[in-house]
C-alpha cells in the first residue's frame, strides 16, 4: 500500500472541490487571517525565502485545507497532501519531505494523529531542513544525514489542544479558523450557485446558510442537495421554501441541526436525563465514536448554546429543551 494513496484527505467529500477557492480572493470571511498570511507571503517572496510553516486548527470544513491549497498557487509553488493517520512510521514520510522542491509546501492534515515515533523526524526536517535516518541497528547501525530542499509544513487539526508542545512550536504561524457569519455563508452559496449555474435567489441563500451550521462546507453540501431536489421536483427552479422542503426532507432542521445532532441531543436528554453524562458514555449509546461526536458534532452545540461542557459532564440546556420541544 503506497504511503501517498494512504494519504489522500480523509474528510470532505471529494464532491465539493470543483467549488473550492483557487486563490485567495475567492475565498470568503476569515479577513484577518487572510491579512496576516498576505504579508508572511509576501516578505517570504522578498527574502526568497520558504514561508515559515503554518498551523490552522478549528472545525471540519472551516478551510484548513483550502487554505493549504490557496496559500502554494499565490506562491507559484506545489503542494503535496498527506493525512497524519496515514504517516504511521518514518518510512511513510520519506516519500513526502524527498518530494519537496524548492520553496514546495507539504500538508498534513489531521496533524494531530501523527505518531511520536514520526513527529520527531518533523523536528528536525522543520528546523534544519535535514532528515537523520538510522540504518541497521545494534552496533552495525549508522546514521544517514539527508538534506532537504527547503519548505513549508502546513499543519491542520481539530485538536489543537493534542499536539505536543515541540511540535506546535516548530510552528511560526498559528491561525485558528472560526465560525463563519450568515452573511458570509449568503455569500458563498451565491458565489457557488453561479458556478454550479443553478439560479438561487437571495431568500434561498438566507434558507440554505441559515441551515449550514456557520460551515462553507456545509452550506457547499446543502447548495448540491438542493440543486438535486429543485431539478427533480421543481424543473430546477429554487425558492426559499423549496430550499426549505429539500433540507427537511434530508432532516435538516432550521438551526441548520441533521440528524445526528439531534440524536445527540435526544440521547443526553432521554438517556441520561439532560446530563450531566460523560462523553464516552454518549458516543456508546448512540454508537459512534468520542472522536467523532468530539470535532463534527459538539463544537456547534456547544456554540450554539444547546449543551454545555461540565467538569462532572454534558449538559442539555433549556434552549435544547425548547428546540426538541421536549420538557425537562
Ligand atoms: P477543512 O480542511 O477545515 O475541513 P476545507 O478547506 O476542506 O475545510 O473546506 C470545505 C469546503 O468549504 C471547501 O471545499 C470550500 O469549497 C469551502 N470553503 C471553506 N472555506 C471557504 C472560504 N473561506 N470561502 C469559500 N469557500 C470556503
Amino acid at each position: 500500500e503506497s504511503p501517498i494513496a494512504a494519504s489522500i484527505p480523509a474528510e470532505g467529500s471529494g464532491q465539493d472541490t470543483s467549488l473550492r477557492p483557487k486563490r485567495m480572493a475567492e475565498m470568503v470571511g476569515q479577513r484577518d487571517v487572510i491579512e496576516r498570511l498576505q504579508i508572511a507571503i509576501s516578505a517570504a517572496q522578498k527574502r526568497v525565502e520558504p514561508l515559515g510553516h503554518i498551523l490552522f486548527d478549528g472545525p471540519p470544513g472551516l478551510g484548513k485545507t483550502t487554505f493549504a491549497t490557496v496559500i502554494p498557487s499565490e506562491m507559484g509553488t506545489t503542494v503535496q497532501m498527506a493525512n497524519g493517520a496515514g504517516l504511521k512510521a518514518p518510512k511513510d514520510l520519506l516519500p513526502y519531505l524527498t518530494n519537496l522542491s524548492e520553496n514546495s509546501v507539504l500538508f498534513i492534515d489531521e496533524i494531530h494523529r501523527v505518531p511520536k515515533a514520526v513527529e520527531e523526524y518533523l523536528y528536525t526536517a522543520m528546523e534544519d531542513f535535514r532528515i537523520d535516518i538510522v540504518l541497521g541497528d545494534g552496533v552495525s547501525a549508522r546514521t544517514l544525514n539527508y538534506e532537504l530542499r527547503p519548505f513549508t509544513l502546513i499543519g491542520a487539526t481539530t485538536r489543537a489542544g493534542m499536539l505536543s508542545a515541540p511540535l506546535r512550536d516548530r510552528f511560526q504561524i498559528r491561525e485558528h479558523l472560526g465560525w463563519y457569519t450568515r452573511p458570509e455563508l449568503c455569500e458563498i452559496v451565491c458565489r457557488n450557485s453561479v458556478k454550479l449555474d443553478l439560479p438561487v435567489d437571495p431568500d434561498s441563500a438566507e434558507v440554505i446558510a441559515e441551515r449550514s451550521r456557520s460551515t462553507p462546507r456545509l452550506a457547499n453540501n446543502r447548495l448540491l442537495w438542493v440543486r438535486d431536489y429543485a431539478q427533480s421536483k421543481a424543473d430546477g427552479n429554487v425558492s426559499a421554501q423549496i430550499c426549505r422542503d429539500a433540507l427537511d426532507m434530508i432532516g435538516i432542521d432550521p438551526l441548520g441541526l441533521d440528524k445526528q445532532d439531534r440524536g445527540y441531543l435526544d440521547t443526553l436528554m432521554r438517556v441520561f436525563a439532560g446530563g450531566p453524562a460523560g462523553l464516552e458514555a454518549i458516543a456508546h449509546t448512540m454508537n459512534v465514536s468520542s472522536d467523532t461526536l468530539e470535532d463534527e458534532v459538539e463544537p456547534f452545540l456547544l456554540r450554539s448554546e444547546l449543551i454545555l461542557r461540565t467538569r462532572r459532564g454534558r449538559m442539555a440546556t433549556d434552549k435544547a429543551y425548547r428546540h426538541l420541544k421536549r420538557t425537562a
